[in-house]
């Protein structure tokens, strides 16, 4: 994002645009995955890939209640972790991660999940995107863009990102965001994914950002029945 005194670009304009409009439609949107430690978050998160939240929040009050902290996690026999967090799928990829990360957690963090981007992503299992999460909600800190499947899918379609790869639609991101709405701008692109711009079945037809959208009218032509927003979102 541009530093205060440089004139924002015409994505930035457009990203802020997109951004006010999700917050007016999604005030109070926050993570959705139920946790109460920083642990527990971490376990969440890691639970969340190739699974939805609803899954992992029917999962993670058994696993919470035998294994409720580090040390409990880094000490599960593996067989029993594995059968707690089947359900959510690559389970034992997953439980070995867990038990793992738990261990590092313990032996070099002494039994406190880090703070910082590097150290996070140095345990076993969590790449950016987790670490982001666990950052921005357990710590309140803006480390970078948490890109999930929405996140990418919707950058996508927006317009505000060419790339695939989820680290560079990030940087991309970043680029045209305040640090300060990194995830408010994932949590809230999060929502709109779900509930509107779907992967297989986008609403174009009733979405409230349709009006600054470059795929409206190529992603799905479902009908001109848009209600306009009050104030358009610049396209150019
Ligand atoms: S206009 Fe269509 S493609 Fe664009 S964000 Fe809305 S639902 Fe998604």
């Amino acid at each position: 994002m541009s530093t205060p005194g440089q004139t924002p670009t015409v994505q930035q304009k457009r990203a802020l645009a997109i951004l006010s409009r999700l917050k007016q439609l999604y005030p109070g949107a926050t993570c959705s995955l139920n946790y109460e430690t920083p642990v527990q978050l971490l376990v969440a998160t890691i639970l969340s890939a190739q699974c939805t939240d609803e899954r992992v929040n029917l999962v993670t009050p058994a696993l919470f209640a035998r294994f409720p902290d580090a040390a409990a996690l880094a000490a599960a026999d593996l067989s029993e972790l594995e059968l707690l967090v089947r359900s959510t799928g690559f389970y034992r990829n997953k439980a070995k991660n867990i038990r793992a990360a738990c261990a590092k957690i313990i032996s070099d963090f002494a039994g406190e999940v880090p703070q910082t981007m590097a150290a996070l992503t140095s345990l076993p299992g969590v790449a950016r995107k987790t670490a982001n999460v666990v950052l921005a909600h357990a710590f309140n800190i803006n480390a970078g863009v948490t890109v999930d499947t929405h996140v990418k899918r919707l950058s996508q379609r927006l317009g505000l990102t060419q790339h695939n790869d989820p680290v560079k639609i990030e940087q991309d991101l970043m680029q045209l965001l305040p640090q300060a709405d990194w995830e408010n701008w994932s949590i809230r692109l999060i929502y709109h994914g779900r509930a509107v711009c779907t992967a297989r079945k986008p609403e174009c037809d009733r979405c409230q950002l349709a009006d600054g959208c470059p795929s409206s009218s190529l992603v799905a032509k479902q009908g001109a029945n848009a209600r306009p927003p009050a104030k358009a979102i610049p396209t150019a």
